[in-house]
């Protein structure tokens, strides 16, 4: 196998990236002064860095990567599709079989009548696609007042101008003249931070219940639909409280609005089961998906509808919308392959009950550690939230993300992708995890806790 194993030093590369390379996410100048770490190749878990350091990937790249790195019949998929038909789109009455494939595959596996694929490059995309449909359905409906989109604070549902305005992150509605119009947010199922004294099922249940008061203030007949990620990733890994979905979907059954499941993290296999829809029973009317759908080995992502929106869609003449990627013959046959590795190397069933419950006790245990509040995890979704006070759960007197910052670093220098949201540090590894790869990742984990811990002593930063 020949790789690309020929590149500059790492000093000229890190100054290159910065005179040339804009980050998404990323603070340019402090960048620039520190270098980026270069990863140079990947198999399995372990990602390999430009100066030969192998790092634990704990996030499987960005959620994304969940039959693991470096799988040869992957590349197959793609050389083999570019061959054939490297391009062609799906406007216009045209089709080609990687798009068909795939979109009856994705209807194999949705749950209830969630038979209709409309594709994306990604998944914001997938979610700007949502937006326009959800009020074009209404509009076929002869409703088309009928255009809100309710979304949750600390929600993340992509950067693109919708996905943004979706999401429920400030620092993002800070830049750009974000929110647009007609999206509005509600509270999250956060308890831990924002739970008081409540239990967390009576605290799930208030929360559920605003979706209601916000359709009573705005009006049913001015609501198209509620969008939520079941489990929120970018947001910190907040599981919600057991009581929270159910009172959920019970409010828009009640209500004539669409549900719309973000499953671009919770999807093929991260929750167990695989989608996170099915692992709260949620019935969505529309599911986005992206990441795992490819393991991130190329870009796609979709939204999978169910048929009375599709049908009443198809019936109204041209939806005049569409990417010149929708259905890319490349992406499909790739995601083809990668939910074929999926299903038969039973990874579902790794996450369900294979490493699975070894990687939750583990996972729970890091509780016990000084500088934890909680170790909560599902699936392969974890998180811990740090903090001074563990019986107030209290935050640190420093700004928010400070200690989280500094506990990214050190588990970074240990070799271990773990990232950290604000004060909460998370992982969302591989579904081809083992359990010796899980005793690693604890024991890499608790060395950068230990450490964090004194640095913020010796800094005066724990309180
Ligand atoms: C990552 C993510 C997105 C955005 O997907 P991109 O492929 O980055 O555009 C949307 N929703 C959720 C829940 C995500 O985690």
């Amino acid at each position: 196998m020949n790789l690309i194993s020929n590149f500059p030093p790492t000093a000229e590369l890190q100054a290159l990236d910065a005179a040339h390379h804009m980050h998404p996410f990323t603070d340019g100048a402090e960048l620039a002064a520190k270098g980026a770490r270069i990863i140079t190749r990947a198999k399995g878990v372990t990602l390999t860095d430009s100066e030969g350091e192998e790092i634990l990937d704990a996030m499987a790249g960005l959620w994304c990567v969940n039959i693991g790195y470096g799988r040869d019949s992957m590349a197959e998929a793609a050389a083999r599709q570019m061959r054939e038909l490297p391009y062609y789109n799906t406007f216009f009455q045209t089709s080609h079989v990687p798009a068909i494939e795939l979109a009856r595959k994705l209807a194999e596996i949705a749950p209830g009548d969630l038979n209709h694929v409309f594709y994306a490059s990604g998944g914001s995309d997938a979610n700007d696609t949502n937006v326009r449909l959800v009020r074009h359905y209404w509009a076929a409906k002869g409703k088309p007042e009928k255009k809100v989109i309710i979304s949750r604070k600390n929600a993340y549902h992509g950067s693109t101008m919708a996905g943004a305005s979706l999401g429920g992150m400030t620092g993002m509605h800070a830049q750009g003249g974000l929110p647009i119009p007609d999206i509005v947010h509600i509270g999250q199922p956060h308890w831990y931070a924002e739970g008081g004294d409540m239990t967390p099922e009576e605290f799930g249940r208030a929360r559920a219940r605003e979706l209601k008061a916000k359709i009573e203030e705005l009006g049913e007949d001015k609501v198209a639909a509620f969008i939520a990620e079941p489990i929120q990733g970018a947001g910190g890994v907040i599981i919600p409280p057991d009581s929270y979905w159910p009172e959920i979907q019970r409010i828009c059954d009640a209500h004539a609005i669409l549900l719309i499941a973000d499953e671009v993290i919770c999807g093929f296999g991260r929750t167990g089961q695989m989608f996170g829809s099915q692992s709260y029973d949620i019935c969505p009317d529309i599911m986005t998906v992206a990441k795992g759908l490819s393991s991130g080995y190329i870009p796609i992502g979709a939204s999978i509808v169910c048929d009375e929106v599709a049908n009443t869609v198809a019936e109204a003449g041209d939806f005049n919308h569409g990417y010149t990627y929708s259905g890319h013959p490349v992406a499909c046959a790739v995601a083809l392959e990668n939910l074929r590795i999926l299903e038969d190397e039973k990874l579902v069933e790794n996450v369900a009950s294979g490493t699975g419950p070894y990687l939750a006790e583990k996972w729970r245990q890091l509780a016990e550690h000084p500088l934890v509040g909680e170790a909560v995890i599902r699936g392969f979704m974890g998180s811990l939230a740090l903090t001074p006070d563990k019986a107030a759960r209290a935050p640190f007197a420093a700004e928010t993300g400070t200690i989280g910052l500094i506990a990214r670093g050190h588990c970074f220098e240990n070799n271990l992708v773990m990232r950290h949201v604000g004060d909460r540090m998370i992982i969302a590894p591989p579904l081809i995890l083992t359990k010796s790869d899980v005793d690693v990742l604890i024991e890499r984990a608790v060395r950068a806790l230990d450490l964090t811990l004194a640095r913020i002593k010796d800094e005066g930063l724990y309180r």
